[in-house]
C-alpha cells in the first residue's frame, strides 16, 4: 500500500522497518516526517523535553547509506534500522542532555549510553529526542515534571498518566514510532492505559538498568511502549537480555517474542483476581474489561476467579519500599557531583558549604521528590528499620506468594490497569494519596517482580482510552504477548496499517 509522505508517521514501527529494508522509504523520509509532526504538535502536548533534530537526520542518513551499501543484505542492519524512536528522559544518553525532568539535572550531559540505549542503536533505531516524565519517575500524571506539564493527546485538559507520560503521549500522537519507559509501580502500564497504547513492564531482571537513573532499585524495570503488540514484542527482543553491568540481570537467552504472537489463547486459563474487581472501579472501565473477558472466552480461553488476599497491603508496602530505596539512590544528587552550576559554586564561597548544600538540594528537587526522600529517610532511621522497611519486605513476600499460588492454576491474570480513565490536569495535585491511588492495580506486579502489560480495550463515551492489564508468570512474556496479540486482532490497534480512523484530535488552530 502506498502511503503519502505525511502519513508515514501512522505506520507501526515494524512496518516502517520492513519498508526501510525493502527500500520503499528512507530513514530520512521517516525522520523528517516525525520532526515535522513534532514541530506541529508538541507545543500543545508537551511530550518532548529535548528534540535532537540535526542529530536524528545525520543518523538517518548514516542508516540510509549503510543500507545502500548493504547490497541486498539489509539483515546485517538490525531489526529497527532507520526507525525513529524517542526515549523517556531517565535513560542515560551519551552527549544528549538527560534531565529526569528535574531541575537538579537540568544541564547534565552524560558521557555514556545506557545499555538499552546502545542496544536500540545497535538495532539501527534513530533517536528523535527525550521524553517528559514525572521528576525522577515519581508520580502518576507527569505533572511533577520540573520542565513542563504534558497533556493527554485525546483530551488536552487531562493528564497522560505517569510517570512515563511523555512516552505514552508521544507514541499515541504519532510523534515517534515507539518509545521506552520505566515502570517502578506502574509507570509504563498506567500512562499506556490513559493514552490507549500497548506498554509492557518486563520480569524483574529481564532488561538491564545500567544507565537508567535509579528510583527504587528492587522495583525499577525498563520496557517498550508502542501502538501495536508486534512493536512491543520487537522492541523487547532488542532491549532484553543479560548485561554484566547490572547485577540483577538474568542470564538466559532471549526468545524471539514475535514468534509467540500467533499462538492464540485457546487452552489458556486466565485468572480474574477478585480484589481487582471489588468496587471502586469506574463503571465504563469495568464494562470494557468485562467485555474483554468475554472476548477471551470466545477465543477459547478459560477464565476463573482467583484471590490475591494481600492486595490491600500493596499500596502501603510500595510507599515504604520505594521511598526508602529512593532516599538512598537520590543521595548522589548532593549538589556537588551533579546539578551544581557555576553561579552556585561562586555563592558557596560566601555562604559556606552546608548552606550551599541545603540551597542546591532545596532548589534542585520538587515537592514530590522531597516528600519521598523524607518518607524514605524516616523509614530507614536507626530503630525504625524493623518496624517499617523490614516489615514492608515481609509483607512483600506475602504479596509475591499470593501470585505464586494463583499461578499454580492459571497462565495469566487479567484486571483493569487503572480504576479510572485519565483524570483532569490539576485534579490530584493537592492530595498525594489520591495520586498514589491511581496506581493501585499496578503496584503489586513490581513488588512481586512479575511481567505486566497494558492492552487497550476500548473507550469511554467521552472518547478516553481504557486499558486492561495482563500479568504473567516470571519470564512469562511470551504467553502475555500471545494473549495481547489475540485480543488486538479482535479489536484492532491504533496505527497498525494506514491512517487510523480513531486517533487523537489534530492541533487546534
Ligand atoms: N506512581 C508511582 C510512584 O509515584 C509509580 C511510579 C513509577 O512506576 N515510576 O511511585
Amino acid at each position: 500500500m502506498a502511503v503519502s509522505e505525511t502519513d508515514l508517521i501512522y505506520l507501526s514501527a515494524a512496518e516502517q522497518a520492513r519498508r526501510v529494508r525493502a527500500g520503499e522509504v528512507s530513514s530520512r523520509q521517516l525522520t523528517e516526517a516525525y520532526l515535522a509532526r513534532i514541530a506541529d504538535m508538541d507545543g500543545e502536548i508537551g511530550a518532548y523535553v529535548t528534540i535532537e533534530g540535526d542529530r536524528a537526520l545525520a543518523r538517518a542518513d548514516h542508516i540510509d547509506a549503510a543500507l545502500a551499501g548493504a547490497n541486498g543484505h539489509p539483515d546485517q542492519l538490525g531489526p529497527l534500522a532507520g526507525v525513529p524512536i524517542a526515549l523517556k528522559d531517565i535513560l542515560v544518553t551519551e552527549g544528549i542532555k538527560t534531565t529526569a525532568a528535574s531541575a537538579i539535572l537540568a544541564d547534565w550531559i552524560p558521557p555514556y549510553d545506557g545499555t538499552v540505549v546502545s542496544r536500540l542503536s545497535r538495532a539501527g533505531a534513530v533517536l528523535l529526542g527525550k521524553l517528559n516524565l514525572d521528576e525522577f519517575a515519581m508520580g502518576s500524571s507527569t505533572e511533577n515534571s520540573a520542565i513542563k506539564t504534558c497533556r493527554n493527546p485525546w483530551d488536552r485538559s487531562r493528564v497522560p498518566g505517569g510517570s512515563s507520560g511523555g512516552s505514552a503521549a508521544a507514541v499515541v500522537s504519532f510523534q515517534c514510532a515507539a518509545s521506552l519507559g520505566t515502570d517502578t509501580g506502574g509507570s509504563i502500564r498506567q500512562p499506556s492505559a490513559f493514552c490507549g497504547i500497548v506498554g509492557l513492564k518486563p520480569t524483574y531482571g529481564l532488561v538491564s538498568r545500567y544507565g537508567v537513573i535509579a528510583f527504587a532499585s528492587s522495583l525499577d524495570q525498563v520496557g517498550p511502549m508502542a501502538r501495536t503488540v508486534e512493536d512491543v514484542a520487537l522492541l523487547l527482543e532488542v532491549i532484553a537480555g543479560f548485561d554484566p553491568h547490572d547485577s540483577t540481570s538474568i542470564d538466559r537467552p532471549v526468545p524471539r517474542y514475535r514468534d509467540a504472537l500467533g499462538r492464540g489463547v485457546s487452552g489458556l486459563t486466565i485468572g480474574l483476581p477478585d480484589e481487582y474487581f471489588a468496587g471502586g472501579v469506574d463503571a465504563e472501565v469495568a464494562r470494557a474489561v468485562e467485555a474483554a473477558i468475554a472476548t477471551y472466552q470466545t477465543l477459547g480461553a478459560k477464565t476463573v476467579p482467583v484471590s490475591l488476599p494481600h492486595t490491600k497491603y500493596a499500596l502501603p508496602t510500595y510507599y515504604l519500599v520505594a521511598p526508602a530505596e529512593a532516599s538512598s539512590n537520590l543521595a548522589r544528587f548532593d549538589g556537588v557531583r551533579y546539578g551544581l552550576r557555576r553561579s552556585e559554586t561562586d555563592d558557596s564561597q560566601k555562604v559556606g558549604l552546608f548552606d550551599m548544600y541545603c540551597k542546591t538540594r532545596g532548589a534542585g528537587f520538587g515537592p514530590e521528590v522531597k516528600r519521598r526522600i523524607m518518607l524514605g529517610t524516616f523509614a530507614l532511621r536507626s530503630g525504625y528499620y524493623d518496624a517499617y522497611y523490614l516489615k514492608a519486605q515481609q509483607v512483600r513476600t506475602l504479596i509475591r506468594r499470593d501470585f505464586e499460588r494463583a499461578f499454580e492454576t492459571v497462565d495469566l491474570l487479567l484486571a483493569p490497569t487503572t480504576p479510572t480513565p485519565a483524570f483532569a490536569v490539576g485534579e490530584k495535585m493537592a492530595n498525594p494519596l489520591d495520586m498514589y491511588l491511581a496506581d493501585i492495580f499496578t503496584l503489586s506486579c513490581n513488588l512481586a517482580g512479575l511481567p505486566g502489560m497494558n492492552v487497550p480495550c476500548g473507550f469511554t463515551e467521552s472518547g478516553l482510552p481504557i486499558g486492561m492489564q495482563l500479568l504473567g508468570k516470571p519470564l512469562g512474556e511470551e504467553t502475555m504477548l500471545a494473549a495481547a496479540a489475540a485480543f488486538e486482532r479482535e479489536i484492532g490497534a491504533i496505527g497498525a496499517g494506514g491512517v487510523p480512523t480513531r486517533r487523537p484530535p489534530e492541533v487546534s488552530s
